[in-house]
């Protein structure tokens, strides 16, 4: 182990995670997880499945955040994260983010924490009005806390997660203005479709809003989920010209169809009139049929075995935790609490 960590180190530290509320996505796929996947070669690759995150606005149902926890990591390994390459850890099984957060929660202003537009985007859908949980309000802090625990330099996220890596650069700074030089600040790095829309057009596609196609979806789910997916609505016949910005059918497309000149033959041909919504859809089910099948057959194999997983986290969760703690050695020092070393 000992040996695994002083290699590692080398590499430039990633840092990703996903709550466990349910099971991953085509948006994580889009999001994140495809840039994990050429990551994880190059880089010292650490994910964390962030059950105390998820905890913050699913307080009355922890059952829920712990019970999604095998189902995140059977999607990880499904979809090609490989625990020779990348650390797979669990948020609660190491206590030193908590203290962390602690630590980072005194440099920020509760207005700061209230002009977070992603925060202020999932209060306002979770209708939680004046009762805001103070963890919900505060989990960017705790994001900041698993980031630079790790002394991750580079974070793949969605869209929707800027306004936390801007926060964490800003925490990083004034802690280290505070205390000295002890935290790296951290580059977001971008996919090329960082926020997909859910299947009902909504902006994002999200396990908490009901709109997702999940990565272990079966067939019949995913036929009904292009099935109801919105077009244009202004194309009534086939021979109508149609719109293609805004039509979740072709945002689809662009995301998942590799054959970019193929998209761009059936854009110009549904924009000109001839092209039916019903043919469309059949050609995007049948790319996510291809893309998905492999996956949820890993998935399948992968779930006659849960012990297994769970030991892939259980020595994920121990290595990450000699990181953490080997940064939080240097962060109490900073702040000199160390009564009792000599
Ligand atoms: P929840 O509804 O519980 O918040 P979620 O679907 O938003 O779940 P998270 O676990 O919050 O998923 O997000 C994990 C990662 O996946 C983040 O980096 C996020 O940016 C990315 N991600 C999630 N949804 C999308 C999406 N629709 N498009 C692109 N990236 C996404
Ligand atoms: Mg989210």
């Amino acid at each position: 182990m000992q040996h695994y960590l002083s290699r590692a180190s080398e590499k430039p530290i990633v840092l990703t995670g996903d709550r466990p509320t349910g099971p991953l996505h085509l948006g994580h796929y889009v999001g994140s997880l495809r840039s994990r996947l050429s990551l994880q070669e190059n880089y010292q690759q650490f994910v964390l499945i962030a059950d105390l995150q998820a905890l913050t606005d699913n307080a009355e149902n922890p059952g829920k955040v712990t019970g999604n926890v095998l189902e995140v990591a059977l999607d990880y390994l499904a979809v090609g994260i490989d625990p020779a390459q990348t650390t797979i850890c669990i948020q609660s099984q190491m206590p030193e983010l908590a203290e962390l957060s602690m630590y980072l929660l005194n440099l920020v202003t509760v207005a700061q924490l209230e002009r977070n537009p992603t925060v202020k985007d999932e209060i306002r859908q979770r209708g939680f009005r004046r009762n805001i949980p103070a963890g919900f309000l505060t989990y960017p802090v705790s994001q900041a806390a698993d980031i630079t625990a790790f002394k991750a330099r580079y974070v793949p996220v969605g869209e929707d997660q800027l306004p936390m890596i801007e926060q964490t650069n800003e925490l990083v700074r004034k802690f280290n203005r505070s205390y000295g030089d002890v935290l790296p600040e951290v580059e977001a790095i971008l996919s090329r479709v960082s926020r997909l829309p859910g299947v009902d057009g909504k902006t994002k596609m999200s396990k908490s809003l009901g709109n997702a196609i999940p990565l272990c979806a079966e067939p019949d789910e995913i036929h009904r989920a292009v099935e109801r997916m919105y077009t244009d609505s202004g194309h009534l016949r086939v021979s109508d010209p149609g719109k293609v910005e805004g039509n979740v059918v072709f945002m689809y497309l662009d995301a998942f169809e590799e054959n970019t000149a193929l998209v761009d033959e059936l854009k110009a041909h549904y924009r000109r009139g001839g092209l039916g919504d019903g043919t469309l859809k059949q050609m995007l089910e049948v790319r996510l049929q291809e893309m998905l099948a492999p996956i949820r057959e890993r998935r399948h194999q992968l779930a006659h075995d849960p012990g297994q997983v769970m030991d892939i986290l259980r020595e994920g969760s121990e290595v990450a935790r000699q990181v953490a703690a080997r940064t939080l050695a240097e962060v109490r020092h900073a702040l000199g609490l160390e009564y009792f070393c000599r």
